[in-house]
């Protein structure tokens, strides 16, 4: 979703809802923001810009290739601060800042010092740590002063801002949100209007019916699929404030498959006239089974052509390497390699038709990699942790349900994080449970922040992750001991 007006921080107010906007301490919706250093604008890689500290993810960060920055906030009217919080990004804990000076203005030119923090430090990733700020005076602007402890890179996930608004500045606040905002063909929103100070509304629902409104909580049919944008504006006297969400409604194709949208395949063998002859021995057409394996995964994985993370470009290459596959990027633009001395050396143990199984089944691993959700907060990619037993377990379990891998390899043992085969036969049985298991598995890494198994099976199954666990230990030892 894409928020044009209204800064992230807005969105995390709007699910806390009624404690955000309307009574005395509230989070301080943050509508401008810029960072400088010195009087240079801060220097960001794309993606990692300054407004990611107020877009109300922890998981999503700022990052400037400088030791310290300004990072300027003007909240939409004046306001009082209680406190602020800052929250550390998701890697190098040097990058981190070690000193805060925080300062407040009602004009943009004369600051006053309200807090001044050093030696902070944060023990873990994705850390909040929150300030108490003492003052009886609202500014209209907010400046930190931001540095690490010499390190040449600077990043943090969030700023947030606590405190109350000031009643006199009369300027309006619009915001709102929706009982539902995708679901599949056709479907009624409920709006829920959040402004502040606002004595009349103006709305605007593209693709909707009506299209227009003035009520205060309309409520609006779509039927047609698409995703639509949603504007609110507050009015009150001479003054308006708007909140815009561009794709605020997605209204979803159940199947819709011939609208799928193959990904513009690079094919590259780079061992042809050595190992690589025999991959194209064995695949003539490797486009036609990429796009063919492309899809399947896809019908896996959603229910709608309108989910799928659209991948554009995927870079295939045939390389002599002892790693057997590995997939690189994200979509839009991902790659992936096959070893060819990998098939080469089991052309001994297999036949033809297995080795052609085995090409077929890596590649079903590879590109679910390349369509599935990745889980916010569940770790890094390592053994153990909840993300790798989340996305190789998934992986694994798309390839077996293609009926690409075997039964035989299935035991007793083992962890849920292990990933891979026994992740993936985990989640094959717990279809027994709920025969849409892995669907609603993949969308809980979007809708569950942070993801964890537990998080997930008690979301989809009602059940901890523990008890299900032994159910499926004790299924297999009995199935062992027939
Ligand atoms: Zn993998």
């Amino acid at each position: 979703m894409n928020i044009n007006k209204i800064a992230g921080l807005s969105l995390a107010c709007s699910t806390l809802l009624m404690s955000c906007l309307n009574q005395n301490d509230t989070s301080i919706v943050v509508t401008d923001y810029k960072c400088r250093v010195q009087t240079e604008e801060c220097n960001s890689p794309v993606g990692e810009e300054v407004g990611n500290v107020v877009d109300g993810d922890i998981y999503s960060k700022f990052l400037t290739f400088t030791s310290s920055a300004t990072v300027e906030l003007t909240p939409v009217k004046r306001s009082r601060l209680n406190s602020y919080t800052l929250v550390s990004g998701n890697d190098e804990p040097l990058r981190d800042p070690a000193s805060s000076t925080l300062e407040g203005s009602r004009d943009g030119q004369t600051w006053k010092l309200l807090d001044k923090q050093s030696d902070i430090t944060f023990l873990e990733r994705n850390q909040s740590q929150e300030f108490q700020v003492v003052t009886e005076e609202t500014f209209a602007h907010y400046r930190f002063h931001l540095a690490t402890n010499g390190h040449d890179i600077l990043q943090l996930s969030e700023i947030k801002l606590n405190g109350a608004w000031d009643r006199n500045d009369k300027h309006p606040i619009a915001q709102f949100k929706a009982d539902q905002t995708a679901f599949f063909d056709k479907g009624t929103v409920q709006f829920q209007n959040l402004s502040v100070q606002g004595d009349s509304y103006q709305w605007y629902f593209e693709g909707g019916e009506p299209a227009t409104s003035t009520e205060t909580n309309p409520m609006v049919n779509y039927v047609a699929h698409g995703r639509y944008p949603v504007k609110l504006v507050t009015v009150n006297n001479q003054l308006t404030d708007t909140a815009f969400y561009d794709a605020f409604v997605n209204v979803k194709r159940l199947g819709g498959w011939e609208h799928f949208e193959y990904p513009h395949i690079n094919f590259v063998n780079t061992t042809l006239g050595g190992n690589g002859d025999l991959y194209q021995e064995l695949v003539p057409e490797p486009i036609e089974l990429i796009n063919k394996v492309s899809l399947d995964v896809c019908q896996k994985l959603y229910r709608s052509v309108d989910e799928v993370n659209v991948l554009k470009i995927l870079d295939y290459s045939i390389e002599d390497i002892e790693t057997i596959s590995a997939k690189g990027g994200n979509p839009p633009h991902i790659n992936i390699f096959f070893s060819s001395s990998y098939l080469k050396n089991k052309k001994g143990e297999l036949s033809d038709k297995e080795l052609i199984a085995e090409i077929i089944g890596v590649l079903y691993h590879e590109l679910t990699h390349g369509y599935q959700y990745a889980p916010k907060g569940a770790g890094g990619y390592q053994r153990g942790a909840d993300y790798f037993g989340l996305i190789e377990g998934v992986a694994d379990y798309v390839r077996l349900n293609a009926g690409y891998s075997s039964y035989d390899y299935r035991k007793v043992g083992g962890h849920w994080n292990d990933g891979y085969k026994t992740s993936a036969f985990f989640i094959d049985w717990l279809h027994t449970k709920d025969p849409a298991f892995v669907y609603k598995l993949n969308q809980s890494a979007q809708t569950i922040i942070p993801w964890s198994w537990e998080a997930a099976c008690q979301s989809i199954l009602s059940v901890s992750v523990e008890d299900l666990w032994n159910e499926y230990q004790n299924y297999l030892k009995t199935e062992e001991s027939i």
